[in-house]
């Protein structure tokens, strides 16, 4: 049995199935770390809960599984008795995402170096100089391959692996493309996930239109490539048949979808609203507020139909001009604003999400100002603040080796102002809520025992007491509200 985990966002998942794809032509494949543990202590806990023991770690469901053959039956080998019957994995396929920084993927590699230290462990993803001198010293065994070494091997493959071995060289040893040989490899198309069987996530466009000096997504990811509107509503359409409530529609930057094909994100969204049937929501994936700004009022307009979550999320990342074009970012601050009162002044607790990088190479007191300021008139519901960690490679990472770089304890001070000023908005968006009666939609245990978290319309985390399935449909009243949930009975 191989493993395959992903990280990050839907395209890396998208990615991690595309190689199990290849892998498992010759073993049997799985998504799930393979806890290992006795068989008493295994009894307890089945194969879901060993997924959701990282909220990173990708556990596709028996649908998604079907594309890639095997993967079903290995994840899911319990006896008869409950007792889960773990083998020794052959390797381990980590397609990491390092976006935010090296802290995840680490984890996740120590994780599988220390519970499997003699398994052969192989990185792929978005894995730069420094992630791979670090992986290097805390598991000097990892090898480092790519998707595109793995197809480009399989392409070349006609014959079955001998060995079911890993080697350096495992992608020529194990692969081929037998697409044409087995039809069933078609199925399932490659942008769609299940985050869980009310939890489906179609892909609707890969790589980006930009080039952010801090990013190093698009070095790796590429020019747009948008994926057709029509196979896009059949995709959602299906998911919402097998009954998936919420639909996220993801990519890299989904605001610039369509660009390339002579569409946009509001075309499409107003074509799947229009001709997909059924109970579901779409949860509109990160996208760049220059784009929005083309077609905002039409955009707008798809958020009058309820089968929407009245939920926005355009990273900013600086409320500084002086620093958005240091960025790179193509975007004012003033756009973001425009877009931001917009959604909010339309819509009555709409949610307004965005992403901040705080001590960005040259970064000024009067720079940090303006963000501060800037996240004080918008107010978002959401906001990702990040310290500003260099990306091998990029533009950013040569400022950050100079003398612009902003001292770590800096970098600390300001993140901490921000997540304060953020949380009193969080906290004050949130209560605009008690008294009202909302359609909620159940989605996990929350994190206090007896508790279940569920999402209303606007696609904000309502905690309920007592425990619920996934999936369950309940009318709830607001009842408090903390910065990052409402309460709700
Ligand atoms: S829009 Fe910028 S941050 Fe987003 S993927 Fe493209 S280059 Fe990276």
């Amino acid at each position: 049995m191989i493993v395959v985990l992903s990280q990050g966002c839907a395209a890396n998942f998208g990615d991690g199935e595309k190689i199990a794809r290849i892998l498992s032509q010759t073993s049997e494949v799985t998504f799930e770390f393979p806890e290992a543990k006795s068989a008493h202590s295994a009894k307890a806990e089945n194969s879901t809960s060993a997924a959701n023991s990282s909220k990173n770690i990708a556990k596709l469901d028996g649908n998604s599984a079907d594309s890639c053959g095997k993967a079903a039956s290995a994840a899911n080998s319990a006896d008869s008795t409950g007792t889960v019957a773990k083998s020794v994995p052959e390797a381990f396929y980590l397609n990491v995402c390092t976006v935010k920084g090296n802290a995840g993927a680490m984890k996740l590699l120590r994780k599988v170096a220390s519970t499997y230290p003699s398994v052969p462990v192989y990185i792929t993803g978005c894995a730069p100089k420094d992630f791979r001198e670090e992986a290097l010293r805390a598991a000097p065994h990892v090898q480092f391959t790519s998707l595109k070494e793995l197809e480009a091997s399989a392409s070349l493959q006609t014959q079955p692996a001998q060995s079911s071995q890993p080697s350096q060289n495992q992608s020529s040893a194990r692969t081929r493309n037998n697409d044409k040989e087995n039809p069933d490899s078609n199925r399932i198309p490659h942008n769609v996930l299940r985050e869980s069987p009310f939890v489906g996530i179609v892909n609707i466009e890969e790589g980006c239109l930009d080039a952010c000096a801090f990013c190093s997504t698009h070095l790796v990811k590429g020019r747009l490539h948008s994926f057709a509107p029509n196979t896009i509503v059949d995709q959602v359409q299906a998911l919402v048949d097998d009954g998936c409530l919420e639909i996220q529609l993801t990519g890299q930057d989904c605001a610039c979808y369509g660009f390339d094909i002579g569409t946009n994100l509001a075309e499409l969204t107003q074509r799947i609203l229009t001709h997909v049937n059924g109970n579901y929501r779409i949860r509109l994936g990160m996208g760049n507020p220059r784009h929005v700004l083309g077609y905002q009022e039409a955009l707008l307009d798809c958020f009058t139909d309820d089968h929407i979550y009245k939920f926005i999320h355009i990273p900013v990342q600086s409320g500084s001009e002086h620093v958005l074009k240091a960025m790179n970012r193509r975007h004012t601050a003033r756009d973001y604003a425009t877009l931001a009162h917009a959604f909010t002044e339309r819509f009555d607790n709409f949610t307004l999400s965005t992403d901040l990088i705080v001590g960005y190479p040259g970064e000024t007191a009067a720079d940090f100002n303006d963000t501060l300021e800037l996240l004080k008139e918008t107010r978002p519901t959401v906001c990702n603040i990040t310290r500003f960690v260099a990306r091998p490679g990029t533009v950013a990472a040569r400022l950050e080796a100079s003398a612009a770089a902003i001292p770590d304890s800096i970098k600390h001070e300001r993140s901490a102002i921000l997540a304060e000023t953020f949380q009193q908005i969080a906290l004050e968006n949130n209560r605009k809520w008690i008294g009202n009666e909302c359609i909620v939609v159940t989605e996990k245990p929350g994190y206090r025992p007896g508790t279940t978290i569920a999402r209303n319309e606007a696609y904000r985390p309502v905690a309920l007491q007592g425990t619920f399935p996934a999936g369950t449909t309940l009318r709830v009243r607001i009842t408090d509200a903390e910065p990052f949930a409402l309460i709700a009975e």
